[in-house]
């Protein structure tokens, strides 16, 4: 019988819309186990593929069922042990609840370079990498070597009942998910390694996820430290295309026991795995914003519970999701109250916008005494940091001879104005031209720059602080490799005294010397449409007040400013008491009033054509395809809209969106939904892509 051929089902890189919807069937001269990595003929190409479900009991018995135009799989990859069941229903479960096949889905979470080459080659850098031994396990060393790293310190009362309400939590079968709740510096990171400590003694493998991983670098620093025996790996992005592969080879085959990663890092394939950690877990970059748009933050939530594996969720402002399962009962709610050592939270101070005199109409940039505050910090050697979520030199050019701004021609944004390269560029399709010299519309010479971003506010203070040392950094400044980590660098041997910024700035960081963090202008996500916008700001202000005073013999002192028209704004308030929980509360009340998350659940349906009327067609059609499909009768569908910005490089983009108070409702809906979306696809040919989003993280 082992003589005979056999069918073998693969799932290969199919694009959602593509017509093969399912696995494809093979010949195979000898039984292939689930998992097995093959290479398989697909039309003239030859692709990588996973081997998806076990041969069908009796199959072999009866060969003449085998058509004889099957075509024989190509490659074995023989020396790849097969991927594991866990995996798999992680992969078949991600695929389906965000409406993905599951060979786009296996094939975009295994490394790149495991995809182009073949079994020979693949087989020869197994062979090197057990050559290699330990070489790739080295993490960076941080600027300034934390002394909790390596040391265990005593553990606070706080840490000690976070740990054993972890292990009664562990013990759940399956284990409940921990929402691990506690502000910057109240010694989260410490119970992340004590059970990590747990779990390796075990012989288990331990995954964290990090939102960004550049901007986190003691967090890996710390974890090689304390676990100089194991070895920890990186997974993201950012390797390059061999390290990624051979990262993800050594936890694959069980020889890494720490992996660190960003989100795509929770599809790694981990035989052995027994916790998951996911830090900042209200982090938007946990999202994946294309292809396949998973949530990690959600995938390591059910892969915990598929595996049996304890998952941690920590945060010092959980997401409004997380939170609310946890006052339901359904997440372990354990918190961490004050900071280690009884560090002081920062003393929060409005600066009020409508009290300040203003020069020419135009408010400067920075209020006086918040300018005081800064130099008294740089007399006593401190740092500050000043936050502005806007990078650039100004939003907008305008001439206001004849009204002119600097839109972009492809784009329904403007073009932002960035004066050290003297450009004008678009954010959002990157269309760049140098500054004009004078109104292209009417020759005026006189163009002023309209707004203010980070550029222009570093050259502010550079003017307002002539000798305090200034340094920047955002998108911009880190573009080139190696300046982030310089930068970084730099503000940790203290020679910075004033640290301007993006966001990029508020997060992970332990900045030692920051004393005073300042919003210079927070209030425009105040009044943004997202819903979830003020959930972001104030995680966002939490998060940057926790940079100050982390160490805790300059905490007293320490303070966060806020320069705001609207100082008695109720998020303002609960973010002075450094209160979570009532704005927690007061946002809930509000989403549940207003039917949305985490009180319903959403999914968006995206279009994209040349001309808007062509995706409004496309989606009005989609909506009537609905009627009378399972789960239709539980969801409710909204009038197409366009996005913030709705042409991005010429195209016009429209969406529209699905609520259900029933999260099953919506998945049999959107399951049912798809082959009559990709039959419609076909009549609206000016439609250029579409998509559907589930849980959209703004609509
Ligand atoms: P978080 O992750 O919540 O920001 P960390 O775990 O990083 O908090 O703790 C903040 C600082 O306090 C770190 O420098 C850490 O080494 C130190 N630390 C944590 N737990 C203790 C403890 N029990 N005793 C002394 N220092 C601690
Ligand atoms: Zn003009
Ligand atoms: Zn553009």
């Amino acid at each position: 019988v082992g003589e005979l051929p056999r069918r073998v089902r693969v799932v290969v890189e199919a694009p959602q819309h593509a017509a093969m919807a399912v696995a494809l069937d093979y010949l195979s001269d000898r039984a292939l186990p689930a998992g097995t990595l093959v290479r398989v003929p697909l039309g003239k190409r030859e692709v990588t593929g996973v081997v998806w479900d076990e041969e069908p009991a009796g199959a072999a018995a009866r060969p003449h069922t085998v058509p004889t135009e099957l075509r024989p799989v190509a490659q074995v990859f023989d020396a790849l042990a097969p991927l594991g069941a866990g995996w798999r229903a992680l992969v078949s479960f991600a695929a389906g609840y965000y409406q993905r096949t599951v060979g786009e889905l296996a094939l975009s979470v295994l490394p790149p370079e495991l995809r182009r080459i073949d079994g020979v080659a693949l087989a020869r850098r197994l062979a090197r990498l057990r050559a290699r031994g330990l070489a790739d396990a080295v993490a960076a060393q941080p600027a300034t070597p934390d002394p909790g790293a390596v040391e265990q310190p005593e553990l606070d009362a706080a840490q000690q009942a976070a740990l054993q309400a972890i292990a009664t939590a562990a013990a759940h079968q399956p284990p409940a998910a921990v929402l691990l709740h506690g502000v910057t510096g109240s010694g989260k990171t410490e119970v992340y390694l004590r059970q990590a400590a747990r779990v390796l003694a075990q012989g288990r493998q331990v995954l964290v996820l990090v939102p960004e991983i550049n901007l986190t670098p003691q967090l890996e620093a710390r974890f090689a430290a304390r676990f100089p025996g194991h070895r920890l790996v990186a997974m993201h992005s950012g390797l390059t295309p061999a390290r990624r592969l051979r990262h993800w080879l050594l936890a694959h085959l069980g020889e890494a026991d720490l992996v660190l990663g960003t989100r795509l890092a929770v599809f790694a394939s981990l035989p052995r795995l027994g916790l998951i950690v996911v830090d900042e877990e209200h982090d938007a970059s946990y999202k994946q914003q294309e292809g396949a748009r998973y949530s990690a933050r959600d995938l390591a939530v059910w892969r915990g519970r598929a595996e049996s594996v304890p998952v941690l969720l920590g945060s010092a402002t959980p997401s409004l999701e997380s939170w609310q399962r946890a006052l339901e009962g359904r997440y372990c709610h354990v918190a961490l109250p004050g900071r280690i050592g009884g560090g002081a939270l920062p003393r929060v101070r409005f600066v009020d916008m409508n009290l300040l005199p203003r020069t020419r109409g135009v408010t400067t940039a920075l209020a006086a005494p918040l300018v005081e505050a800064i130099e008294s910090r740089i007399a006593r050697g401190e740092q500050s940091l000043l936050l502005l979520n806007r990078r650039g030199y100004a939003p907008v050019l305008h001439c206001a001879d004849c009204g002119w701004k600097s839109d972009c021609p492809h784009c329904s944004a403007w073009r932002v104005f960035h004066k050290s390269d003297r450009t004008l560029r678009c954010h959002h399709c990157g269309y760049t031209q140098r500054v004009p010299r004078a109104c292209p519309a009417c020759g005026n010479p006189d163009i002023q720059p309209l707004g203010r971003g980070t550029e222009k506010l570093e050259e502010q203070i550079a003017e307002l602080l002539p000798t305090a040392r200034v340094a920047r950094i955002d998108a911009d400044t880190a573009r080139r490799r190696g300046a982030l980590e310089a930068s970084l660098a730099a503000v940790h041997a203290g020679d910075v005294d004033v640290l301007v910024g993006t966001q990029m700035i508020a997060k992970g960081h332990d900045f030692r010397r920051i004393t005073l963090v300042a919003a210079v202008n927070p209030d425009t996500a105040l009044f943004a449409s997202d819903f979830r916008a003020p959930e972001r700001l104030f995680a966002l202000l939490m998060q940057a007040a926790g940079r100050a005073g982390r160490d805790a013999q300059q905490a007293a002192g320490s303070e966060m400013w806020l320069q705001t028209w609207h100082p008695r704004h109720a998020l303002y308030a609960a973010l002075r008491a450094h209160d979570y929980e009532a704005f927690a509360a007061s946002q809930l009340a509000e989403r549940r009033s207003a039917g949305l998350p985490p009180f319903t659940h959403l999914a968006l349906l995206r279009a994209e054509a040349r001309q808007a009327a062509q995706a409004a067609a496309f989606l009005e059609a989609a909506a009537q395809a609905m009627a009378g499909l399972d789960g239709a009768e539980a969801v409710t569908v909204y009038p197409p809209v366009p996005p913030a910005v709705a042409r991005v490089a010429n195209v016009e983009r429209l969406q529209m969106l699905l609520e259900s108070p029933s999260r099953r409702a919506l998945q049999r809906l959107l399951t049912a939904w798809r082959e009559p979306l990709t039959a419609l696809r076909a009549e609206h040919r000016g439609v250029l892509r579409w998509a559907i989003d589930v849980d959209p993280l703004t609509i």
